[in-house]
C-alpha cells in the first residue's frame, strides 16, 4: 500500500498535455495511484495528478455503491457521442469545489490495459462522465476549464481565499 501525494491545483503540471506511455512498465505506479484514489475517497485518478506526466488513468465507478470495478486506462483515446448533460463534477486537485460540467452522455473508448492489451468499449453513465473527465487531465484540462469565465471565477474566488 502506498499512498502518493496529490497535486493540488493551481499546479502548473494540472495544465500540461501528457505525453505517450511507452513500453516501461507502469504496473507499480498502477498500484500506487489505485490506493491513493481509494484513500482519498474518489472515483478517479490521472497520473498528472500524483506528478507522473503520462497518459494513463484509473477509475472506479461504483466502489462507494459496493461494487468494486477497477479500471485502468493507458494511452486512452476517446469518442464523446450523444446529447449532453449537466452533472457536478468533483477533483481530487481541487477540493471541496463542485463544478457543474455539460458533457455528452456516452462515449466510445479505445486503450490498452494494465496488461498491455488492446481495449475497445462503449461507456455510458457515472463511468462516462469519469473517463471524460480524467482524458481532460491528460490534455491539460481540468473541469474549470469547461464552464464560462464567470462561473470559474465564482468557483475559483473562495478557493483562492482560502489558500492566501
Ligand atoms: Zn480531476
Amino acid at each position: 500500500m502506498s499512498v502518493l501525494p496529490i497535486v493540488q491545483w493551481p499546479d502548473a503540471r494540472l495544465s500540461e498535455v501528457c505525453a505517450e506511455v511507452g513500453q516501461h512498465d507502469v504496473s507499480q505506479l498502477i498500484s500506487d495511484m489505485f490506493d491513493t484514489m481509494y484513500a482519498a475517497n474518489g472515483r478517479g485518478l490521472a497520473a498528472p495528478q500524483v506528478g507522473v506526466m503520462a497518459r494513463l488513468f484509473v477509475m472506479d465507478a461504483g466502489w462507494k455503491e459496493g461494487t468494486q470495478t477497477p479500471l485502468v486506462m493507458i494511452n486512452p483515446e476517446i469518442t464523446p457521442e450523444g446529447s449532453e448533460q449537466v452533472l457536478e463534477e468533483m477533483c481530487l486537485s481541487v477540493p471541496d469545489v463542485a463544478v457543474p460540467v455539460s458533457r455528452p452522455k456516452s462515449l466510445c473508448a479505445r486503450w490498452t490495459d494494465a496488461h498491455g492489451a488492446p481495449q475497445t468499449a462503449r461507456f455510458e453513465g457515472a463511468e462516462s462522465r469519469i473517463i471524460q473527465h480524467e482524458f481532460d487531465h491528460l490534455e491539460g484540462k481540468l473541469h474549470f476549464d469547461r464552464v464560462s469565465q464567470s462561473t470559474r471565477e465564482a468557483l475559483e474566488a473562495p478557493y483562492l481565499k482560502a489558500l492566501a
